[in-house]
């Protein structure tokens, strides 16, 4: 029997166009944004946020069910 009792917000990399594995999974759309800018900024030396990147990132956030 499978337990599907809590609902996240994902968001892969590879979703956002880069070669990447890292996933992020959070409970709010919020928390997803904040982990993919600091993933972002570590990882791709990409950092800072804006407000077209925070719409792109909200367009690819999918549901999970964990
Ligand atoms: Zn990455």
């Amino acid at each position: 029997m499978a337990y599907h009792n809590k609902l996240y917000k994902q968001l892969s990399c590879r979703d956002f166009g880069a070669d990447c594995d890292f996933t992020v999974r959070a409970k709010t759309e919020e928390e997803v944004l904040e982990y993919g800018y600091d993933h972002s900024c570590r990882a791709h030396a990409k950092c800072g946020s804006s407000p077209k990147t925070d719409e792109r990132m909200r367009s690819l956030i999918t549901n999970v069910w964990v």
